[in-house]
């Protein structure tokens, strides 16, 4: 007898009648003799609807607030999909994080698993129920809620799958596989059969968000056999798997983007060592994330400094920026917060020459401008105007002929 963990997200738990469907789908899996685990999110739009909830009651809110009023999204499907298990005859049983005892820190918003109680699980399971845990969700030690962040439904998924080795987690969505990038945005883009733990790694923290980062992080290290697969219709989805040596690789996998960046410049810094300091300690200090970092070579003594922040921390970044330029007698700061990253990965750009000239010449046959790149063993990065978000994507794709399967390399 095997051990699966589902997940489903929120589109697949999003009306009475889906809930439905995936009560079917997990009772389909069981009749197979399976135990099976079942992790869901809130139903698709409801954490949104909650944290605007919030900032209607407080500018902003406590983070301790926020993780008691998010986690009921997920409290709600757990119930309801244990009920819709009941009606067709199987039995259920659903749990908050908090009842499984999901460990986490109190990094409230944002907290990691530290460790999972699987007792309550194991004996449910051996009663004969199938177990409904609710994602994204946890406790902290000393009993206050905490949620994973956003799409962490999947991390709670894979570190189940991990301390109850069981034999795959299935991450169930509304698309049936992972592609070469968003099918939203390049309807020419392909399923892949398989994805290495390294490049899903990479395409998730470069903005797509297919699965959570820490779920990837989690599956590489524990070594939990993970698929992405739709829950509408039946398919192999994608493998993550290992790199096998013999195996050879496709130049590149995808192309992944975030839309969620910022860019801020300040303007004649004076060129002497500490600067980069000055101009980003204070950010750190506030905690405020920095990306991509490029300094100009200076000219007449001072140069311009540049970084990229998540979007909703421009303008705390800004403000901060702006005491530092006076501080330092820099020229002016500025900023755009109207810019997005496109990102090509693949972990056979590690042995090629001239993917980065290929991509700048399919960028500049279409006039559009690059503000920034950054470059890493298996990965480019660039900056451009949100307004080229589409195009930048639909080009590289054709220019890398993504759509194609890639001959052997
Ligand atoms: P869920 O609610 O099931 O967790 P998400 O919305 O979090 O689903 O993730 C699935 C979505 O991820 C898809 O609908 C798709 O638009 C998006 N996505 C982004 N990049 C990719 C990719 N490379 N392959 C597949 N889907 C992608
Ligand atoms: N409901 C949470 C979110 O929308 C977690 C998840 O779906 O994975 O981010
Ligand atoms: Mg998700």
């Amino acid at each position: 007898m095997a051990l699966f963990v589902h997940k489903y997200g929120g589109t697949s738990v999003g009306s009475p009648e889906r809930i439905k469907n995936v009560a079917k789908n997990v009772i389909r899996a069981r009749s197979r003799g399976d135990d099976i685990i079942v992790v869901v999110s809130a139903m698709s739009g409801e954490t949104n609807r909650l944290v605007a909830l919030a900032h209607e009651m407080h500018e902003r809110p406590s983070t301790r607030e926020m993780d008691v009023l998010l986690a009921t999204g997920e409290q709600v499907t757990i119930a309801l999909l244990s009920m819709a298990l009941e009606a067709a005859g199987c039995p259920a049983c659903s749990y908050t994080g908090g009842q499984v005892r999901i460990l986490t820190d109190d990094a409230h918003t944002k907290a990691r698993i530290l460790d999972i109680d699987t007792d309550r699980i194991r004996s449910d399971l051996a009663a004969g129920r199938v177990v409904v845990v609710a994602g994204f969700q946890g406790i902290t030690e000393a009993g206050d809620i905490t949620t994973l962040g956003r799409g962490g439904s999947d991390t709670t998924a894979v570190a189940l799958a991990a301390a109850l080795k069981a034999d795959e987690c299935l991450i169930y969505t509304d698309v049936d596989g992972v592609y070469t990038t968003d099918p939203r945005i390049e309807p020419k883009a392909r399923r892949l059969d398989r994805i290495t733990f390294e490049e899903m790694l990479e395409m998730a923290s470069l903005g797509s968000k297919v699965l959570q980062i820490r779920s990837v992080e989690f599956a590489g290290k524990y070594n939990v056999p993970l698929r992405v697969l739709s829950s509408f219709a039946a398919g192999p989805g994608t493998l993550i798997t290992y790199e096998e040596a013999s195996v050879e690789k496709p130049l590149i996998s995808g192309i992944a983007f975030n839309r969620d960046e910022a860019k801020l410049t300040v303007k004649g810094v004076p060129d002497k060592p500490g600067v980069a300091y000055q101009i980003l300690g204070p950010v750190a200090h506030a905690n405020i994330e920095v990306d991509m970092i490029v300094q100009n070579v200076a000219e007449d003594a001072t140069t311009d400094f540049t970084f990229t922040v998540h979007r909703n921390d421009y303008r705390k970044a800004l403000d901060i920026l702006q005491a530092t330029c006076t501080a330092l007698g820099a020229r002016e700061v500025t900023g755009d917060d109207k810019i997005v990253k496109v990102s090509l990965v693949g972990v056979g750009m590690r042995s090629h020459a001239g993917i980065a000239a290929r991509m700048f010449e399919a960028l500049a046959r279409e006039g559009i401008n690059i503000r920034m790149i950054s470059t890493s063993e298996i990965k480019i990065s660039i900056v451009v105007d949100e307004k080229y978000l589409e195009l930048a994507v639909r080009t590289l794709h054709e220019a890398f002929n993504l759509d194609r399967e890639p001959d052997a390399v």
